[in-house]
């Protein structure tokens, strides 16, 4: 057995991440359903503030589903042994990259490359 102390085993700190997303989505949803069953009561005038808020917390949502899948793919990519490794260029990421992002799958130079080609 390895006594070589790991103090943030990248499988481990995904695998909080993947939770913690999956827990704060579920909890936004039960929010959502009260929203909607409160709806009768409100003022028509109220509707248009309403639709904004659940536009957001739609988008929180969708953010939070993207987060948990991300964390999903990277403890895949433990698995697989290709952690770490950018899926674009196929070069490694940097370690403090990983460190403060550990779901990333694109070195920085990739990633703000397909962040412009999204926008
Ligand atoms: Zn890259």
């Amino acid at each position: 057995m390895s006594t070589t102390p790991r103090e943030s085993d990248p499988a481990d700190v995904l695998a909080r991440l993947e939770a913690e997303a999956r827990e704060k989505a579920r909890r936004r949803d039960l929010a959502a359903d009260g929203d909607e069953r409160s709806d009768a009561h409100h003022h028509p005038a109220e509707a248009a503030t309403d639709a904004e808020r659940r536009e957001r917390d739609l988008r929180a949502l969708l953010r939070l589903r993207d987060q948990e899948e991300r964390a999903r793919r990277a403890r895949e990519a433990v698995e697989a042994g290709t952690y770490g490794v950018c899926v674009d260029c196929g070069e490694a990421i940097p370690e403090a990259r990983l460190k403060v992002m550990p779901d990333a799958d694109r070195c920085v130079a990739c990633a703000s490359r397909a962040g412009r080609g999204r926008r």
